[in-house]
């Protein structure tokens, strides 16, 4: 029996026979989490990451960002300067656009851009898209995110939210990339917030979260 990694409740499991994979689902904040015994190792994780190539040469790809600004973060930038994109992947896109609309911004990816530039600073805003769904570790990372965060900024992530039926979960496209491991709900969301001195100000379609810090 596993607890929740978000909220420390009880959960229930679901196996994907064919590829022997299982996950837990939190019966109280609805968090889903593969078991970390299948979680892939970095090698493989990097691989996989490269099939995603996308960059500005992919118009849909720069059009989805534009979009995600004008719903996300440009409601909430009115008093920002700086900014980080937490994750910024190979072709690093959204960095570029939120300079375009007058930000300061600093990159950091775990692969693709290394040097952990923001260490010594704190941000107006961070931005981390598709990377929750990656973490082992999820409150760890959001807890780093907040301590690089300045007073009243704001934390954005986009990242899925899991279907309810543990039937549609299983059969979702999106749980299929073996990368992606962590799936959070808006409940997960306040939760996490809870406990790291954020509010939830906003919860957009079905995969985007913004934070503020208080
Ligand atoms: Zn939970």
């Amino acid at each position: 029996m596993q607890v929740c990694k978000i909220c420390q409740s009880s959960t229930s499991s679901m196996q994907d026979t064919k590829k022997m994979l299982r996950y837990y689902r939190c019966a109280s904040c609805g968090f889903v989490f593969l078991d970390d015994e299948h979680i892939i190792d970095k090698r493989d994780e990097k691989a996989q990451y490269d099939l995603h190539h996308n960059g500005f040469e992919n118009k849909g790809y720069v059009q989805m960002f534009e979009a995600f600004i004008d719903l996300a973060i440009e409601p909430y930038i009115s008093n920002s300067k700086t900014a980080l994109e937490f994750g910024s992947g190979p072709g690093p896109v959204l960095s570029k656009l939120l300079k375009k609309r007058g930000l300061e911004v600093d990159i950091y990816d775990l692969y693709y851009a290394p040097l952990k530039v923001y260490e010594t600073k704190k941000y107006d805003l961070i931005t981390s898209t598709e990377v929750f769904e990656h973490l082992q570790k999820p409150l760890e990372v959001l807890a780093l995110l907040v301590k690089h965060t300045t007073k009243a900024g704001h934390i954005v992530l986009m990242t899925k939210f899991p279907p309810k039926e543990d039937k549609a979960f299983l059969a979702w496209w999106y749980r299929r990339d073996p990368t992606h491991i962590s799936f959070f709900t808006p409940q997960s969301f306040e939760v996490m917030a809870k406990k790291l001195g954020l509010s939830v100000r906003s919860i957009l379609n079905d995969n985007i979260v913004v934070f503020q810090k208080c």
